[in-house]
């Protein structure tokens, strides 16, 4: 009995545990079965970081040097529940 229905909706996608109210199922997120979509490995893949992210590959922001602070030289960092602006940790660290 792999891939069966959900155990937690029966299958349905349906969240009912709150009177009234239809949502969907947060196990299966309204799929009906136990199973991730595709078959794909359960393995949980994290976002890749910032300055990986896919959007760097576009070529209006292929001029930009330091993808930390966009050529700013100073980044935003919260601290102690205070805002404040650091220097860039790679440019400070690439000099100038
Ligand atoms: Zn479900
Ligand atoms: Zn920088």
């Amino acid at each position: 009995m792999s891939g069966g229905s959900c155990p937690d909706c029966g299958g349905s996608g349906e969240d009912r545990t709150l009177p009234g109210y239809v949502l969907r199922c947060g196990r299966c997120s309204g799929r009906g079965t136990d199973q991730p979509p595709g078959n794909v490995t359960t393995t949980p893949t994290e976002p890749p970081p910032v300055w990986e992210d896919r959007c760097w590959a576009d070529p209006r922001l292929a001029g930009i040097s330091c993808r930390i602070c966009l050529d700013q030289r100073s980044v935003a960092n919260v601290r102690g529940g205070v805002l404040a602006t650091l220097p860039c940790p790679a440019c400070t660290a690439t000099g100038d």
